[in-house]
């Protein structure tokens, strides 16, 4: 889908929520890097689809009522064959319907697993006063318990970019830590300049979200993104 089909597809059906695969689909034409999504309605179009993409891969809801997938229950990651495939869209919706029994569902995502890398989060929200901030950190518990993210106002500048990055109490695990491989920061520079380029120029996006992305010693890619629209004037 396009971006006007997307947005019109919001509208109609009243959300400013984008499910992932139609964020992630905005972030592709932006050429933000994210891990290669399908969306599947049905049990056998999900094992051709794996079987398409090449195992393993990571299955999960789409259901615009599911905002954390994974508290629901609605993330499988390493699926390897085609058995494991079919039992994990049957335990998904199992367990959607269990934790969310009026939830809408759009379909189950088959996406290519990505691996292991560090985890990172770009983010954007809105201030009332500054207009859209950028936000990066470290994933996983770092930002959640110890909030160690740092933010900028849009547009930035490279250096912009740069002191995001180093300037996070995590940096050192970014750097490479007791012989892990480091993260390609030239790389989450330009990402994290590509991401506030990406929302000056779509004044529609409310909060976005990258989290995670998995960062490498060569490149990065986003592996579960989030949209949020302004709501319909
Ligand atoms: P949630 O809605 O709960 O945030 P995510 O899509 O972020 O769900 O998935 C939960 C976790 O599963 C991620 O934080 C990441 O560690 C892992 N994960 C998700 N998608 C992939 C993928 N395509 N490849 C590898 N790991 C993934
Ligand atoms: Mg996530």
């Amino acid at each position: 889908m396009t971006k006007a089909e997307i947005l019109a597809k919001a509208a109609r059906e009243k959300r400013t929520l984008l499910t992932e695969i139609e964020s992630k689909e905005l972030l592709k034409a932006a050429r933000i890097p994210v891990v290669e999504t399908k969306l599947a309605t049905s049990k056998a179009e999900a094992v051709e689809m794996a079987s398409k993409l090449g195992y393993p891969v990571v299955m999960k809801i789409v259901s615009p009522d599911v905002v954390h997938k994974s508290d629901a229950g609605g993330v499988r990651l390493s699926v390897m064959n085609a058995t494991q495939a079919g039992k994990a869209y049957t335990e998904i919706l199992a367990n959607i319907k269990k934790h969310y029994p009026k939830a809408k569902i759009v379909g189950i995502t088959v996406q290519k697993m990505a691996k292991q890398g560090i985890e990172v989060i770009i983010g954007m929200t809105k201030d009332a006063q500054f207009g859209p901030v950028i936000m990066f950190g470290l994933g996983g518990i770092l930002v959640e318990v110890l909030k160690d993210v740092s933010f900028r106002i849009v547009p930035m500048t490279k250096r912009d970019a740069s002191e995001m990055i180093t300037e996070i109490k995590g940096f050192p695990i970014l750097k490479g830590y007791r012989g892990q491989d480091p993260a390609d920061i030239p790389f989450l520079e330009d990402l994290i300049i590509k991401v506030s380029e990406f929302v000056d120029k779509n004044p529609e996006i409310k909060e976005l979200d990258l989290n995670p992305v998995f960062a490498y010693k060569d490149g990065a890619i986003a592996v579960d993104a989030r949209i949020i629209l302004e709501p319909a004037k």
